[in-house]
């Protein structure tokens, strides 16, 4: 048993925080116990961490990352740019650079193959929890589908673990489900509208209602949530309409407040990454940045307006297209939109926990859940940058195991 006693506890309900708190962890790297530290019995062999004026918070999530990308440019995209080799390598230490910068779960919402869960998993390397969307779903001519400017279309992925996602038509949009369930999805990712191309905007739709609600039934059916890229325009109506469970972006909705009902009534999550478009409107090509610009007051307005109508908003940052290891911008961004600090942090643990349908075993620091935990030096509710300073991170525990430690040896 383990245990870490003193701090200040936030333990991702939303509720206060408590002062002077312990947590007790078993041996199966789930919490034992929680509460204020004089209530929680430590037993006698009990390895103890005091962390007295720190601040334990559960394990943070980012709901929209990409651990397999690194930037947008044509040959890195088309893994052109390195042999596999080192691909792979560059992906496993990012892997464990934002599990040390205090994420211990991850949903890589596109490309990242499921031998990288297995190697975590088997402790061949150190990363986060992760859920994979493996390949997202696209139509010919939708986001997956790229192409050159000069016409010539993305090789075959070298990768057999990675199917190739590009599907039309009801029929094939549930054998390409059934094909990414196969490949190890956990999540199945779909775009449903472009953005920033010249052929393909935020309000371009995808599929069609038929085609939607085939893979919406296909993905539920065994057993999978379904997160969409989309928004704005009938690409994003089609698709709530259809019942998937997560918007990503959904940039427009503050414009459409039947559909940001719907989302309450159907417990739809909202994602709305502004880490990445705080990027394309300021370093992307000129049509992302028009775009992006254009409707960045709209996507801040997105935020209240949905959390009025009742729909939980959860932290993802897209990242992979623009950098690596500072998912904790994303809190910071959405305090800038309007979110308390204390919302922020929810939206990256007990709702982001929700939103990858792991609410019964991480996201929040309750008896029973994995002890997914981390310790910071400072108080997040009057600085939610702190949290992007790696020095300040001090402790990081996924399921029961330190992984970064520098409380004991201070
Ligand atoms: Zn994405």
């Amino acid at each position: 048993m383990l245990a870490l006693t003193g701090g200040n506890l936030i333990d991702g309900t939303g509720g206060p925080p408590l002062s002077d708190a312990a947590v007790l962890v078993n041996d199966q790297g789930r919490i034992e116990a929680v509460g204020k530290r004089a209530a929680v019995a430590l037993p006698p062999e009990c390895h103890v961490i005091d962390i007295t004026g720190l601040t334990l918070l559960p394990g943070l999530i980012d709901c929209h990352d990409h651990l397999t990308s690194f930037g947008y440019d044509l040959m890195g995209r088309w893994g052109l740019a390195e042999p596999q080799s080192a691909r792979v390598l560059r992906v496993a230490k990012v892997m464990e650079e934002t599990l040390l910068s205090g994420y211990t779960a991850i949903r890589d919402c596109g490309w990242l193959d499921a031998g990288y869960k297995q190697a975590v998993e088997q402790g061949l390397i150190s990363g986060p929890r992760l859920q994979l969307a493996t390949s997202p779903l696209s139509p010919i001519q939708g986001t997956a589908n790229r192409s050159s400017p000069s016409g010539h279309h993305q090789p075959t992925s070298p990768n057999p673990n990675l199917p190739s996602g590009i599907a039309d038509g009801p029929d094939e949009v549930r054998a390409t489900v059934r094909e990414v369930v196969r490949a190890g999805a956990d999540v199945i990712k779909f775009f449903n509208t472009g953005f920033g191309r010249q052929t393909q905007s935020g309000t371009t739709r995808s599929y069609n209602a038929a085609e939607t609600q085939a893979l919406v039934e296909e993905a539920h059916i065994h057993g999978k949530t379904v997160a969409c890229h989309a928004l704005g325009g009938p690409g994003l109506r089609t698709a709530i309409e259809a019942g998937v469970d997560s918007i990503e972006h959904g940039c427009l909705l503050e414009s459409e407040p039947d559909l940001l009902k719907m989302m309450a009534d159907k417990g739809i999550y909202l994602v709305p990454t502004f880490t990445v478009f705080t990027f394309h409107a300021t370093q992307g090509n000129p049509h992302a940045q028009a775009e992006a610009t254009g409707f960045r007051q709209q996507h801040i307005d997105t935020v209240q307006k949905a959390l009025s109508a009742g729909v939980r908003v959860v932290a993802g940052t897209d990242a992979g297209g623009w950098e690596h290891g500072n998912n904790a911008k994303e809190m910071e961004l959405l305090v800038a939109a309007g979110m308390t600090p204390m919302q922020a942090l929810v939206a990256a643990t007990g709702w982001a926990a929700g939103c990858l349908d792991l609410a019964d075993s991480i996201g929040t620091v309750e008896a029973g859940k994995f002890a997914d935990l981390i310790v910071v030096d400072g108080d997040p509710l009057s600085d939610i940058t702190l949290l992007q300073d790696k020095e300040r991170i001090r402790l990081v525990m996924k399921e029961g195991k330190v992984f970064l430690d520098r409380v004991s040896s201070v």
